[in-house]
């Protein structure tokens, strides 16, 4: 795929002020995730540092399920999901960390084997810890951090600080 493919890929994330709340700059992949050449350009620039390293790809909820899945299909590997807390019905581990305003926490099922090797993807990288909660959950489960990599990096936020390095297809 060119990079003609990609620049274009970039030009389909739409930039949308005040949301979720005033003085967010909210970065929406869903045009990008419509256009078929556009998606496959991202897709593959996602793995391309990582070919033949990990065995599954781990995508965060929810925008991470959407690249997880088509990163699966694209390298021929199995897709591991990590949600929110409540939405399992049997986690194995779980990781509480802070958001911007208050707390979350994640969970993922125990079926994969320990020594995985687990590529783990997220739409945005902003101050990095969801990225980091999602690795502390893999570790906990004895996986393998084959590389993290996300779509589009808020280079500002300084989130590689937090949990790189950090594969980023796009910086803004
Ligand atoms: P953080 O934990 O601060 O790195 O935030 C990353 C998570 O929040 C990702 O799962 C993103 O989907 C979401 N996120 C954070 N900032 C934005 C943004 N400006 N636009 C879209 N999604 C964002």
């Amino acid at each position: 795929m060119t990079s003609q493919a990609l620049q274009r890929a970039e030009s389909l994330i739409a930039t949308i002020p005040d949301f979720p709340e005033p003085g967010i700059l909210f970065r929406d992949i869903s045009p990008l995730l419509a256009n078929a050449d556009a998606l496959r350009a991202s897709v593959d620039a996602l793995i391309e540092p990582f070919a033949g390293q990990f065995d599954v790809v781990a995508g965060i909820e929810a925008r991470g399920f959407l690249l997880a899945g088509a990163v699966a299909i694209a390298a021929g590997v199995g897709m591991a999901p990590i949600r929110k807390a409540g939405k399992l019905p049997r986690p194995a581990a779980s990781v509480d960390y802070a958001l911007e305003y208050g707390r979350a926490s994640i969970e993922m099922s125990d079926d994969l084997t320990p020594g995985t090797r687990v590529l783990l993807v997220d739409d945005i990288l902003a101050t990095g810890g969801t990225l980091r909660a999602g690795q502390q959950l893999l570790a906990e489960l004895d996986l393998k951090l084959a590389g993290t990599a996300v779509l589009m990096e808020l280079v500002e936020l300084d989130g590689q600080a937090a949990c790189g390095p950090v594969h980023s297809v796009f910086q803004v």
